[in-house]
């Protein structure tokens, strides 16, 4: 049975995810590649989608986060080099061998795991070593690195494909953490390779390392939030050149005139202070549409921004529309991403709910259906 959906979607805007890749090419240095970030369905823009439209951009190399996301892009036919960030977990390996995907190797107990299954099948996994440079999370740290490197040498199973590290504190264009790392992450490069193992893939940076930290010795960068549209930190904002990917939009559902003194939503946490016009909106938050956002949120409508009255609902806001003109049931309002030359970004909405553009995107509810624009 056919029926139409609620007018709530998210419109994926592929030419802008192009220009923001364009973006991130022109940072890499001549002998690198971009390996792009779709870990978290794409930071909720949509895993598969993205990246079919990367690779049509030219990307060969993708990271995503978890054996299932790397399932995902392999059903979908998607054959090329898949990095998985979280690593093999016990029980694993088979699937990695079977999929030919590449974890992060951060342990020495899963390199043996994964050396016995590979020579189990006569076969060989590539992997890529994690060492800890400073951001105290994962991977070997030198101590580590340095007890661990004579045995990796014997396990025949597996190929080190890649060295990597992962930087704390990019993000802040005055840390001397970064400094610290990178000198940390080329000395650990030294103590592989003098170990006789010559990893083909070298890399460091996220979006933030590509946009103010050079890497001469990498060979892959790795942005994710710059590539949707989002910015590393706000620092960033005169350095580089975005346009969003996301824009979430939902059209009005009921117009009332509500009377001077109307109570509205839950709590009646807001009252008409006037006749009022108030549009219903069918998105609330359990479409990932913040409750923060409660009396402050903000959405585009012809062509002028309107204030969100009232508590968020868990499927419905409420805006107050009754400075706009000829408005109708049906007009559709922007509350993420751009129209009419007027935007909502990523950024803004992480200002106001005190977080990041990542948790922004990914919050992004499944519930909501994603359409892609495609270049023209
Ligand atoms: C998520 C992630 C990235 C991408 O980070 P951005 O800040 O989005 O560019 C890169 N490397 C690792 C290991 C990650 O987990």
């Amino acid at each position: 049975m056919t029926y139409s959906a609620r007018p709530t979607w998210v419109d994926i805007d592929l030419s802008a995810l192009q220009h923001n890749l364009q973006q991130a090419l022109n940072l890499c240095s001549s002998n690198q590649r971009v390996l792009a970030v779709v870990k978290a369905d794409a930071y909720g823009h949509g895993a598969v989608q993205v990246t079919r439209a990367l690779q049509r951009f030219g990307v060969r190399d993708f990271a995503v986060a978890t054996l299932e996301e790397a399932l995902e892009l392999r059903q979908a036919g998607i054959g090329d080099n898949l990095l998985i960030l979280g690593g093999c977990f016990p029980g694993q390996e088979a699937v990695f061998l079977e999929f030919n995907l590449m974890p992060i190797l951060m342990d020495t107990a899963t390199a043996a795991r994964l050396n016995a299954e590979a020579l189990r099948r006569k076969r060989q996994i590539k992997v890529h070593l994690k060492v800890d440079s400073g951001m105290g999370r994962v991977g070997f740290l030198p101590a580590q690195l340095q007890e661990f490197l004579p045995q990796l040498r014997q396990l025949d199973g597996l190929i080190i494909e890649g060295f990597m590290s992962h930087l704390a504190c990019a993000d802040e264009l005055d840390s001397v953490v970064t400094h610290t790392q990178q000198d940390q992450f080329l000395m650990m490069l030294q103590m592989v390779r003098d170990a006789g193992l010559q990893p083909r893939e070298v890399h460091l940076n996220n979006s933030a390392g590509l946009s103010a930290w050079g890497c001469p010795d990498c060979t892959l960068s790795r942005p994710g939030i710059i590539l949707y549209g989002g910015l590393p930190s706000p620092a960033f904002s005169t350095r580089l050149d975005l346009q969003p990917v996301m824009h979430l939009r939902s059209c009005i559902a009921q117009l009332r005139s509500l009377p001077a003194g109307s109570g509205i939503s839950y709590g009646h946490s807001y009252h008409a202070h006037d006749n009022m016009l108030i549009a219903v909106l069918p998105i609330g938050y359990a479409d990932g549409y913040n409750r923060l956002f409660s009396n402050r949120g903000q959405g585009i409508l012809r062509g002028q921004k309107v204030p969100v009255v009232g508590k968020v609902c868990m499927d419905w806001i409420m805006l107050d529309v009754s400075y706009v003109t000829g408005v109708e049931i049906g007009d559709c309002v922007t509350l993420l991403g751009s129209m009419d030359d007027i935007s909502i970004t990523g950024d803004g909405w992480a200002e106001q709910l005190n977080t990041i553009p990542y948790e922004v995107f990914c919050r992004i509810g499944n519930r909501i259906p994603r359409r892609y624009q495609s270049v023209p």
